[in-house]
């Protein structure tokens, strides 16, 4: 069967099928169990047609880059049942609208923790929520390049003990970074920094996610261990960034 294009017409389902297929043939040979790896469908700039269509073919878990977009999304999806990762840039005034917009209809997770001010600005958003918690992950900067956010390896540690002292309300679910493409010292960085993390805490590693590869390279990543790899144009199709400022 084609997999991409069919008559122009992006085969989502097709696509989403095919990813998952090397999902589980790259745990198989790194010897993993593959309920240990999440697929984040990575759904920023497409429209909600093509949502609907990896819902319709069992996708759950999307990810999206732009704070209103995704509040819009999951306001209009209609499905309560959807996670979504929060994985761009986000700047600590729009922390709020993007609890409130986002949890009343389903489940927000945010992957780019980088400052204790942010987390707190969660934190607080959330107790709006009473019994629920935010999943977050701290985003590392692991290349070590100025035009890309999270924090310093060295600085992990500390933030993730002083997010989990201060911010009742979020849970820490693992490190994330972006890298540099195919620069594989990248994901071997983010490993250490979860180990690092989980000694400073007193938790298991094994409770620690690795948010970690992306189209051009989760499979290597799973083979670094990655449990959450974020994967949008393989799914999706090029995108198109023209109406984006
Ligand atoms: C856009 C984006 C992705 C997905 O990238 P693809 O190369 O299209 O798979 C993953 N992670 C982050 C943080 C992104 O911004």
């Amino acid at each position: 069967m084609s997999t991409s294009e069919e008559s122009g017409v992006i085969t989502v389902g097709a696509n989403l099928e095919e990813v998952r297929q090397k999902i589980v043939q790259s745990c198989e040979a790194a010897g993993r169990d593959v309920s240990t790896v999440q697929l984040v469908a990575v759904s920023k700039t497409k429209p909600l047609e093509l949502v609907k269509e990896a819902y319709a073919s069992g996708q759950r878990v999307f990810g999206e880059n732009y704070a209103q977009e995704l509040v819009d999304k999951a306001g209009s999806i209609g499905e309560s049942d959807v996670v979504w990762h929060f994985i761009g840039g986000l700047q600590s005034n729009k922390a709020n609208m993007l609890v409130k917009g986002v949890m009343p209809h389903g489940t927000l997770v945010v992957e780019t923790v980088s400052s204790l001010k942010v987390a707190k600005k969660l934190d607080n958003a959330m107790s709006e929520f009473e019994d629920k918690k935010l999943d977050i992950f701290v985003q590392v900067n692991t290349s070590g390049e100025e035009s890309k956010s999270g924090v310093a390896p060295t600085e992990v540690a500390e933030l993730c003990n002083q997010i989990t002292s201060e911010c009742e309300r979020v849970r820490l679910k693992g490190v994330m970074t972006i890298g540099a493409p195919g620069d594989i010292s990248c994901l071997e960085a983010l490993a250490t920094c979860r180990d690092e993390v989980a000694i400073a805490l007193g938790m298991e590693v094994k409770d620690l996610g690795l948010s970690m590869g992306m189209s051009g390279d989760y499979e290597v990543a799973i083979a670094n261990g990655s449990t959450n790899v974020r994967v949008g144009s393989t799914i999706f199709g090029a995108r198109d960034y023209s109406n984006k400022a």
